[in-house]
Parts: structure tokens; sequence; C-alpha cells
């Protein structure tokens, strides 16, 4: 409940503030918006197509019981924004895309209700193709291609490309690298004190690949159990979430929910990089970025970081799939983040912005040179 709270506050007035469907895609310039609904099942969907410039909209499909329509708009061409940020800054034949099916998951998440949902997917031909996102796992995504062959992240067992987590840890890990050889002049990470937040699929994955480096890793969760798990895997130093704040680290890597970078965690942070894989990180996301950037803290982009689920897809989608190849391709974060964090250097503006920039300027120049063919 508090990320999508959070997650709101966190959205521009100009968004907020419209008063039909069509003024609420002007903001963020989105190509198409769908909306499905279907009487039998109950299905409310919404898909939201941001860009399509750079190639099909990919996003996935979040569950969430909004409690106004409004809320889910407002949350998927946010989300959907994002993708295109994200495909784009990752060198990427993708688009920006995302859907939200309305509901309390433990009520509506039916075969019926998924398969209906796959048909309306299908209309669009593959202009959007979907994933898992919140409340949708790998199996729903095996339920929705009986519909439509436009669904990623299917189980390896059924030929899919299966989990993303493990590459987004990858590409999290590398970014890690890059931030540390900006600041520190060379990747090492081992003894670099680093404070991973959430160790779930991806804070788990990341923090085998710390340990590996003889990295002092300091690790918090809500869930006990997972602490205790992380605990008996790897060398760890565990922290109670209420006081993670206040250790002093290298880097933070925050692996949980958004908005966990806000006006009261930044008076506690001793850091000198925020590095993690968790979407929408700043709670308010141009104004936190300038603030860590004026304190001296190094902040990596969420959506440049965190892309190595979705470079994996964009593998299984336009090569010959292998979990190598996909871990090679993850590869390439480590090149962006050094370029974005040195441009943030060179031009004195902080790297989200820089990130941003970069993004735009490749939709552009594809955009031009496609209009100009
Ligand atoms: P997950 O649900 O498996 O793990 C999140 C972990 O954070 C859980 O262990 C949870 O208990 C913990 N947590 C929740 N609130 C916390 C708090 N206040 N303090 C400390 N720990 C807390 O999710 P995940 O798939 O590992 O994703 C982690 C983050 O990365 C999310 O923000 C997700 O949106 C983002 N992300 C994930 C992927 C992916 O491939 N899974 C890709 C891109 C971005």
């Amino acid at each position: 409940m508090k990320l999508e709270a959070v997650e709101f506050n966190n959205t521009p007035q100009s968004l907020r503030n419209f008063q039909s469907v069509f003024d609420s895609m002007v903001p963020g310039d989105h190509e198409q918006v769908v909306y499905c609904y279907d009487k039998v099942t109950g299905l409310k969907a919404i898909i939201a197509i941001h860009n399509t410039v750079l190639g099909p909209a990919l996003g996935g499909t979040r569950i969430w019981n909004y409690a106004h329509d409004r809320d889910a708009l407002i949350d998927v061409l946010r989300l959907s924004k994002g993708m295109t940020y994200k495909a784009a800054l990752a060198n990427l034949k993708l688009g920006g895309g995302k859907a939200v099916i309305v509901g309390d998951v433990h009520q509506i998440k039916t075969e019926a209700l998924l398969r209906r949902y796959g048909q309306f997917v299908d209309t669009l031909h593959g202009r959007y193709i979907t994933g898992p996102d919140v409340n949708t796992n790998m199996h729903d995504m095996v339920v929705i291609a009986r519909e439509t062959q436009y669904v990623q992240s299917l189980p390896g067992a059924q030929g899919g490309n299966d989990d993303p987590s493990p590459f987004t840890a990858y590409g999290t890990y590398l970014g890690i690298k890059a931030a540390v050889k900006k600041v520190y002049g060379t990747d090492h990470l081992q003894g670099k004190k680093i404070g991973v937040e959430g160790v779930g699929k991806v804070g788990a994955y990341l923090v085998a690949h710390l340990c590996k480096e003889e990295a002092q890793v300091y690790v918090t969760d809500v869930v006990p159990e997972r602490l205790s798990a992380i605990a008996r895997a790897h060398r760890v130093y565990i922290v109670q979430p209420d006081t993670f704040y206040d250790v002093p680290m290298d880097v933070y890597a925050p692996c949980a929910l958004g908005a966990t970078i806000n006006d009261a965690t930044i008076a506690r942070l001793h850091c000198k990089i925020v590095a993690g894989a968790a979407n929408n990180q700043l709670e308010e996301e141009q104004r936190h970025s300038r603030v860590l950037f004026d304190q001296g803290i190094v902040y990596v982009p969420d959506f440049l970081i965190n892309a190595g689920g979705l470079i994996n897809i964009h593998t299984d989608l336009y090569h010959t799939y292998s979990r190598e190849l996909a871990y090679q391709h993850t590869e390439a974060i480590y090149d962006t983040c050094l370029g974005v964090l040195n441009r943030s250097e060179k031009e004195k503006i902080p790297p989200l912005v820089v990130a941003e920039q970069l993004a735009e300027e490749r939709i552009c120049s594809v955009q031009s040179a496609l209009r100009r063919a």
C-alpha cells in the first residue's frame, strides 16, 4: 500500500491535474491508451503505450486495487514512460509500455480473467508486449500466453527466458562497480562497505556478487527469514531496518520498495554512492536527485542500473537466446553508467538529468532518421 501512495506523490502535478483522458496523455506525450473491460470476468485493465519509436512497447502487467480509476491511469502512464527511458538508455530495440489490471489480486486473478486480458493484448498485434510485475508472475504469463504470443518472462522449462532477477542483479552489481570506479578510481569492491536494503529476489543475487568480491556487505529486510537465509549463505552483517540509514557505508543499494530516498533519509545517509535495483527510488525525482548531487553523493539512476532484466528479454526477442549471451549483453550497463557519471561531472548536472537527456537524444535521432528514410 505504502509503495503506491508514495509513488502517486511522486507524480508530477501536470499529470495529476488532467481534466480529460486525452489531457492525461499530453504531459508524457503518450501514443496510445487502451481501456479493456469484460463483463463476464470482471476485467478492468488499462494498457499504456508510451513510445514505439525504438521498437515495440514492452512492460509488465501490474494488478493493484487502486482506490480510483484515475490512480490506475496515472500509474500506468508514469510506469510506461519509465520503460521508454529504460529501453532507450540500454540501447535496446524496444519502446515503453505498461499495463494495470484494477482489482484485489486475491479476488480477481482467475484463469478466465487473465486469458481475456491476453486477448486484449493480442488485439495490439505486438505493439505492446507484456510480462510480470507487481502481483503477477511467470505462471500468470503462461496463462496469458494461451491467448497471445506477445508475452515475455515465461518459465525456462517452457522455452521462456525465466526470472529476470539474476540479470537485474548482475547489472546492478556492474553499475555499483562503475560508480565505485568513478568515486574511488578503481572498481575493486574488496573492503568496500555496501548496504543492501531488501534481500528479496534481486537483493539476494546482488549480495552473492558483492560477497564474491569480498565487499563488507550490510543487509536489512523487513522479513526476518530472508535475513537469516542470506546470513546462512554469505558472510554479511545484519542491520535492523530502522537503523539502516545511520550506518556509515560507501554504497547504499536500495533493493526493496520505491521512494526510500527522501528528505528524511537523505539527512541520515552516510554514503558516497546510491546505486541499487529498486524502481522509483527518489521520492521527488528532480528535486532529490539535485539534493544528492549538491551533497556530493553519486546517484546512479534506477532505470539505468536495473535494466538487466529487460536486456535479458531483449536478448530472447532478437537473438538466439542463451543465458550467457544475456549476461554478456547486460555488461553494457557498466560503460553506460560510467558514461553518464562522467558527463554529469563534466556538465555539472545530476546523473538523472544526463540519463534522461541521453534517452531522449537517442529517441529523437532515431525518429528523425526514420522520418527522412
Ligand atoms: P522482492 O519482492 O523479491 O524483494 C523485495 C525485498 O524487500 C523483500 O525481501 C522485502 O521483504 C524487502 N522489503 C520490503 N520493504 C522493506 C523495507 N522497508 N526495508 C527493508 N526491506 C524491505 O522484489 P525484487 O524482485 O527483488 O525487486 C526489488 C526491487 O527492484 C523492486 O523495487 C523492483 O521493482 C525492482 N526491480 C526488480 C526487477 C527484477 O528483475 N526483479 C527488475 C527491475 C527493478
